[in-house]
């Protein structure tokens, strides 16, 4: 009995102790990525300085004129982006809209409407009209 219960314990030690080092791993692993995450800032950080050195004409170097070009270019590509996402924000009606009316627009303007089942034919001038129309597409008189 005693040499279970000493088992028992020595198990319990070594859970608490075992659950312990996870705790203060965390604890560590949160410190490392709170470091490498400052590292990372000031990496940003002289990056910009550098940019911002080239953007007042100054310049450190053969490897640094290159990376400038790239987000000189870079950049122009992000302000084409956003204008093309404005202009898009600025159309009232969706696209599918604007084409649909397009195509019923053009349809009313060919004055020969052969394809519309339904019509009323010009006693003037034969011009075949829509049946609501009141005057002839062609010859302007009362239908
Ligand atoms: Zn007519």
């Amino acid at each position: 009995m005693e040499e279970i219960k000493s088992m028992i314990n020595k198990i319990g030690k070594s859970i608490t102790k075992t659950s312990k080092d996870i705790i203060k791993n965390t604890k560590l692993t949160m410190q490392l990525s709170s470091q490498e995450e400052k590292l990372k800032n000031i990496y940003i950080e002289v990056g910009k300085k550098v940019y911002e050195i080239y953007s007042y004409g100054g310049n450190i170097g053969k490897y640094f004129d290159e990376k400038y070009e790239q987000m000189v270019d870079i950049e122009k590509e992000i302000a084409n982006i956003k204008q093309m996402i404005e202009e898009n924000k600025n159309v009232d009606k969706p696209s599918h809209y604007n084409n649909q009316q397009e195509i019923i627009d053009t349809r009313n303007n060919i004055p020969n409407i052969s394809n519309v089942e339904e019509c009323r034919i010009c006693n003037s001038c034969g011009q075949k009209n829509n049946v609501n129309d009141k005057f002839c597409l062609k010859c302007g008189r009362t239908l």
